[in-house]
């Protein structure tokens, strides 16, 4: 089906996201200037925002099943395998050009040189992870030794559960979050988020797809099996149509709840050129690069498109999540932007978990940032690594919160800089998180609208030779 564009449907979707993200923020800096909140009436506070995270990730299971098995159950395998490897080239090349442009930004913008690390307090200590160990976890998660177990991993993104764990000391007010191995953690630190959402997401995509390649050749029998799978996915969409109701409400306190639990405003002063050099490169990313490959080869006005993408966008901006985002990317690339559900079943799950051109793009920034602080001067050779490294470390990142600072341990490692740096720019991770996040969607948006076109003359020879449509009803 073409794209197109609902004007009446996305002008209302879009008013109904600006006013809780304006009245949050109003309601967030009253709160904030008139009432002095404990740590407790704060969390209070974030509640309802808290619900809607909790509501999005409930529905993150059985969509991905369901989808991932009719998407791949609907097209026969050379179909699938092509649209699959289009899906792959675009990620890939995508992924190159964000880390190439944050490389560009960072080394002519040079935030790190005005100040040395020793000007920026640190966070907390990390443990040192390799490249390999990064590249052997990645493969371990994608073969799960236990289906039931993969649903509520417990070290998201690594399967190792020797790695890093988001902690904070039981001094809740002196220290800020820091990264702890499992083997260090001692009485001393309070665990206050692991570094999990709880699902081997890598996992099961492969296991799906796996799945609904076998049922799409099963004839007869699989054809139950696939009705099942697709009535899910249809029930699990409108469970998502009921929680989107709630969303103004979770947004609105999501966003004031934030702006009255940040405590240090200066840091921003401190590494202000640093976020200007990250966020204009996402900027560039998502208003040049992405919206250039999609007009070329799409022929469509790209930001109609990103304009029907916006509920996504605004989502990841608040939870900082691509995977928790996935329910709400769904419903704007299939409803406002009309791409066909074989793709977007296929190409979705698959991009929020390993297309992250925000988190690369960051990842190579960072890095190198890290670098002009200590001092620290690149070699060609160690540029291509940082590239290289920022890539398979924004692969391996998990769509979840603050999984690219985690990452970002391997990309320091490989060139030779301390793995403990990462906690310099901890501080101001939660904001830039966001940022990327949103891009890291909106990467995978485009995506499906250019496979879509890419793989019309496939999608309409299937249209023209099966009867029923599964995928489609
Ligand atoms: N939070 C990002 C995402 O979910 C990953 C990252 O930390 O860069 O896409």
């Amino acid at each position: 089906k073409p794209i197109q564009k609902h004007p009446v449907t996305l002008r209302r979707g879009n008013r109904k996201l600006l006013s809780p993200r304006l009245s949050g923020i109003s309601l967030g800096v009253v709160v904030r200037e008139y009432a002095s909140l404990s740590h407790l009436h704060k969390q209070y506070f974030g509640f309802p925002g808290e619900i809607l995270m909790r509501m999005l990730k409930l529905v993150i299971l059985p969509l991905i099943i369901s989808s991932m098995i009719t998407g791949v159950a609907a097209l026969d395998s050379e179909v699938s395998g092509k649209i699959g490897l289009r899906a792959v080239i675009y990620y890939f090349s995508t992924t190159i050009i964000a880390v190439i442009l944050g490389i560009i930004l960072v080394m002519t913008i040079k935030p790190g040189v005005s100040q040395t690390a020793e000007h920026i307090d640190r966070a907390g200590t990390t443990p040192n992870v390799t490249t390999v160990d990064t590249l052997l976890d990645l493969l371990r998660n994608m073969f799960p030794e236990n289906l039931v177990q993969a649903c509520f991993q417990q070290v998201r993104g690594f399967a190792r559960p020797s790695f890093i764990l988001l902690t904070l000391s039981t001094h809740l007010n002196e220290s800020p979050p820091c990264f702890v191995s499992w083997q260090n953690i001692t009485k001393d630190y309070k665990i206050i988020g692991t570094y999990s959402d709880g699902i081997n997401v890598l996992g099961l995509i492969v296991f799906c797809v796996a799945f609904g390649l076998v049922i799409g050749k099963m004839g007869e029998k699989g054809r139950i099996l696939l009705e099942f799978f697709d009535a899910l996915n249809e029930a699990t969409m409108r469970l998502v149509q009921i929680i989107m109701c709630y969303m103004p409400v979770g947004i609105l306190f999501l966003i004031a709840a934030k702006i009255i639990e940040v405590e240090d405003w200066e840091i921003f002063k401190k590494m202000g050129l640093y976020m200007v050099t990250v966020l204009s490169g996402l900027a560039i990313h998502a208003t040049i690069c992405l919206p250039l490959i999609f007009f070329v080869i799409v022929r469509k006005n790209p930001y109609t498109f990103t304009l029907g993408m916006a509920q996504a966008l605004v989502t990841a901006l608040m939870i900082s999540s691509s995977s928790a985002t996935l329910p709400v990317t769904f419903r704007c690339a299939e409803e406002n932007n009309r791409i066909d559900k074989r793709i977007t079943r296929f190409v979705l799950p698959v991009g929020a978990t390993i297309n992250m051109d925000g988190t690369a793009l960051y990842e190579a920034v960072a890095a190198i940032f890290i670098a002009q602080l200590n001092d620290y001067a690149l070699d060609v050779g160690q540029i291509v690594t940082i590239s290289i490294t920022a890539t398979v470390a924004s692969i391996g990142a998990a769509g979840v919160p603050n999984a690219g600072l985690v990452t970002m341990v391997i990309v320091l490692t490989a060139v030779g800089l301390p793995a403990s740096d990462v906690t310099l720019i901890v501080a101001v991770d939660w904001l830039l998180d966001r940022f990327r996040t949103m891009i890291n969607v909106l990467g995978d948006a485009y995506g499906a609208g250019i496979v879509q076109k890419l793989s019309k003359r496939e999608l309409e020879r299937m249209d023209l030779t099966s009867d029923v449509d599964v995928a489609n009803p």
